[in-house]
């Protein structure tokens, strides 16, 4: 899968590494694999692969995670439209309908 870039150095993603557990739901919930999981630690991999849906902060189960959510889907349907990326965000993965 091609990984669309969407805030460049903008995304509102932060990461408390101290609180994380290391639990991996941030893994498993981010539709763009931004997180990788390395000695018991949460990692952002590539920041501007997140488009700030919100759902690895809404997981994480001890608070570790904080994204202003909703601004990268907009942002991704404005560059569709404009023929720079895919004209979805990716966040949802049900073929028979779109989050936004
Ligand atoms: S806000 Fe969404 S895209 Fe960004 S890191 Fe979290 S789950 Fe992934
Ligand atoms: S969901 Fe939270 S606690 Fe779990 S690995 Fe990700 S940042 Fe760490």
């Amino acid at each position: 899968m091609r990984e669309w870039r969407y805030l460049l150095n903008g995304s509102s993603l932060a990461l408390d590494a101290e609180t994380c557990i290391g639990c991996g739901s941030c893994v498993e919930v981010c539709p763009h694999d931004v997180f990788l999981v390395e000695a018991g630690k949460a990692r952002i991999r590539d920041r501007a692969l997140c488009m700030e849906c919100g759902a690895c902060s809404r997981n994480c189960p001890v608070g570790a995670l904080g994204v202003s959510s909703g601004v990268g889907c907009a942002a991704a349907i404005i560059a569709g439209k404009r023929g720079l990326a895919s004209s979805g965000c990716g966040c949802s993965t049900d073929s028979s309908s779109s989050c936004c």
